[in-house]
């Protein structure tokens, strides 16, 4: 029988193995999911509502230890953890007092004596989801998808088996009935049986680019809607009027947080010519400061990263961009999954760390002159989830939005997520919305009704 094992990224030690499911039993919880749905479609939105109440208490109460556990499985820093299931208990607090309205019936004047528009639940749902924040992206998909009437299955990373297995029993805990939320312990070769299975009505994967091609080009021969949260590689443009003493602190963070493991975190810096040097000074004494240490130690800001492989991916990244040109500022030590933070200077467009996303604790500085080569930097990506600048010309910036392709703008603030607010990508970020009351329409039938 297959398995699949967790490792301890700072320890590097095995944490547990887990058993992957057999194609029979896999079957059977899609047949048990799918019973479900014929009961779950027809409970009243308050009785959905409140049982996501008490997710949120259940989160709430346990935060200590699925923090412990994203430590142990990923390495996230204990309080950075612990913030990520507070903001998980969040977003089912913001469904469960909102949904109620963004599921009414949206009436709509036309000749007929009546005519509207009403959401009903679509059924199986797949969720294919990354480890980086292995609660935060399976709540802000659960919460509205299954208060919208739908059950789900989940296919998690592999490296964080454990939070998934506790994900199905936080919903059965608060007593959503068996087979609305299942975890499914499985590997890429059995995706394709499951996304063709006809109980599956669509699918959505919160992952890399490469991932979320293959899952959209097997739902794609399904005729399966899919939702597609990817890679980014933002940008952050810091003017010469930025005003640092405000800002550099959420600048820096906007890169370092998670280990510098974040989508939407910062990852090329546009930095205009006259403030430049004075950046560079300030970023690195801000990092400097950073406590590094065991991801359980409640001290720690910066920990390692989630795996040695993955900070190997990133040593190579910044190696190649070395060998065209780039230059060391700062850091780029690394030991097993560590890796410091570290600021790269003289990056350029064909080297890896302007290109690629880069998954690591690595900021890439990029000198520029005019506010419109910043503006144009900023969108010269294949990727667009989402862009900031640091300026105290925020009418400037306001009249530029629409230069930005990205899926979000921030003014004098970092990207960041927020459950009233819509979240996606263009181009190759993906397409699709999460959270606010656009997540929550991904993934019903917006049937037309009319009366004569
Ligand atoms: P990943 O390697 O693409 O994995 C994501 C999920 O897809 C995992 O469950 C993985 O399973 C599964 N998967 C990958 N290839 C697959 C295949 N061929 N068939 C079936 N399943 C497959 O991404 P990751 O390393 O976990 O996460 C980092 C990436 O996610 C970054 O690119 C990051 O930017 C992106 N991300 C995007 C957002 C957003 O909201 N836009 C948020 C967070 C992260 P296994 O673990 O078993 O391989």
């Amino acid at each position: 029988m297959k398995t699949i094992k967790t490792k301890n990224p700072y320890t590097q030690k095995t944490i547990k193995e887990y058993q992957l499911i057999t194609d029979d039993a896999l079957n059977d919880k899609l047949k048990q999911g799918e019973a479900q749905f014929q009961h779950w479609k027809s409970v009243s939105i308050k009785k959905r509502t409140k049982l996501l109440t008490r997710v949120a208490e259940l989160l709430i109460e346990r935060k200590e230890s699925y923090a412990k556990l994203m430590a142990e499985e990923m390495g996230k820093p204990i309080t950075q953890g612990i913030a990520e299931i507070e903001k998980c208990a969040w977003v089912c607090d913001f469904y469960a007092k909102n949904a109620g309205d963004f599921l009414a019936d949206q009436l709509i004047e036309t000749d007929a004596s009546e005519s509207f528009i009403s959401y009903d639940p679509l059924g199986m749902i797949l969720a294919v989801m990354p480890w980086n924040y292995p609660f935060w992206q399976v709540m802000r998909f659960a919460a509205p998808t299954l208060t919208a009437g739908n059950v789900a299955v989940l296919k998690h990373a592999s490296s964080v088996a454990g939070c998934a297995v506790e994900l199905q029993k936080l919903f059965e805990d608060a007593g959503y009935p068996k087979g609305c939320f299942q975890t499914l312990l499985v590997d890429h070769n059995q995706i394709e049986d499951i996304i063709s299975n006809p109980i599956i009505k669509a699918v959505t994967l919160t992952g890399s680019e490469v991932a979320g091609r293959k899952i959209a080009e097997i739902a794609g021969k399904n005729l399966k809607k899919t939702v597609l949260e990817l890679g980014g590689n933002n940008a952050c443009i810091v003017l010469n009027d930025a005003n640092l003493d405000e800002h550099i602190e959420t600048i820096t963070w906007a890169r370092m947080q998670n280990n510098g493991q974040s989508c939407i975190a910062a990852k090329r810096f546009l930095v205009q010519s006259e403030i430049y040097d004075e950046f560079l000074e300030r970023f690195k004494s801000e990092i400097e400061n950073y406590n590094v240490g065991n991801p359980t130690s409640e001290d720690a800001k910066i920990t390692c990263m989630a795996s040695e492989s993955l900070a190997e991916e990133v040593e190579e990244q910044v190696k190649k961009s070395m060998a065209k040109g780039a230059t060391l500022f700062y850091g780029n030590e690394r030991q097993t999954a560590y890796y410091q933070p570290t600021i790269i200077t003289d990056v350029k467009k064909g080297m890896p760390l302007f290109d690629e996303e880069v998954f690591g604790p690595v900021a890439a500085i990029i000198k520029v002159e005019t506010k419109d080569e910043a503006y144009q930097l900023s969108s010269d990506s294949k990727l667009g989830l989402g862009a900031m600048i640091f300026t105290e010309d925020v009418e400037d910036a306001k009249h530029r939005i629409s230069e930005i392709e990205d899926g979000a703008f921030f003014i004098n603030e970092m990207v960041k997520s927020d459950p009233r607010l819509p979240f996606g990508g263009t181009k190759a970020s993906g397409y699709g919305r999460e959270l606010s009351k656009e997540g929550i329409m991904e993934f019903v039938n917006k049937k037309t009704v009319y009366l004569k």
